[in-house]
């Protein structure tokens, strides 16, 4: 039976038994196989996968597998493939999706999306799934994706903001972290019957979201985003992924109001 073996580098080993990580794995296959369907086989789903080595020679994913061909996969590169980047969310990442809004981010989010639903938005609509089903990633409608590595919101957070090199993109709370709409900024005056009589006394600035109605100010919640961009503006400094971009954005937003009726 013909054979090949292959060799996945960094992070994709994450996606491979210990006793399998960082050697050359020797596979063997019948009839006519891709470097893809191989590379999954193993257990690296395709939109992982970067640069693909074929024998010391640059190759293609799509490439037929021939007997004793040495592989070597590469991780994809940490950077974004589109601008401005736009995301769909597996269910379960529901806070995922909320702190990405906060960033600025456009983050499809149902907590009901079926398999096949997702893979259909993403048939129409270019967009990055993340989600933690290595499986679903391997699905042919999948262009872009992520597999989250932690079960940790905030870990998670930092995952996708190193992996698609966002942070100099981030731009704090103009999204609503409900509905993922833009959000606005109105004028006391307009949502004044519909606050708290503390609200009312002690804030002045106010966004709506036209499309869920929801009414955002600076508040408790808004001392907690600060301290998680802060958190992740600490966590990039030594990965210089425009860290000082991100830097400018938390002093920017100061004036942000964030809480919300
Ligand atoms: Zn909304």
């Amino acid at each position: 039976m013909p054979s090949a073996t292959f060799h996945f580098l960094d992070r994709l080993n994450d996606f491979l038994p210990r006793d399998l990580r960082g050697q050359a794995i020797p596979v063997a296959f019948r009839g006519r196989q891709s470097v893809k369907h191989l590379a999954e086989s193993l257990g690296a789903p395709h939109p992982e996968i970067g640069r693909v080595e074929i024998n010391g020679a640059d190759g293609d994913l799509s490439a037929i597998t021939r007997d004793g061909d040495r592989v070597t996969l590469h991780p994809a590169p940490d950077t974004c493939p589109f601008d401005p980047p736009r995301f769909l969310l597996d269910c379960h990442l529901g806070r995922l999706a909320s702190h990405l809004r906060m960033l600025g981010f456009d983050c499809l989010y149902r907590n009901d999306y079926t398999d096949d639903e997702l893979a259909a938005i993403l048939e129409a609509d270019e967009r990055i799934l993340l989600t933690r089903d290595r499986r679903l990633l391997m699905r042919k409608s999948v262009r872009y994706g992520y597999c989250l590595r932690s079960v940790n919101s905030r870990q998670q957070l930092l995952e996708v903001v190193r992996r698609f090199d966002l942070a100099g993109r981030v731009t704090p709370f103009q999204r609503c972290p409900r509905c993922n709409h833009p959000l606005e900024a109105v004028e006391k005056s307009a949502v004044m019957d519909r606050l708290e009589p503390l609200t009312r006394k002690y804030f002045d600035e106010f966004h709506l979201c036209p499309a869920c109605g929801q009414i955002y100010w600076k508040g408790s919640h808004y001392e907690q985003m600060t301290r998680l961009l802060e958190e992740i503006a600490g966590n990039l400094k030594p990965f210089e992924h425009g860290f000082y971009g991100m830097h400018g954005e938390t002093r920017n937003f100061c004036n942000f109001p964030w809480n919300s009726v």
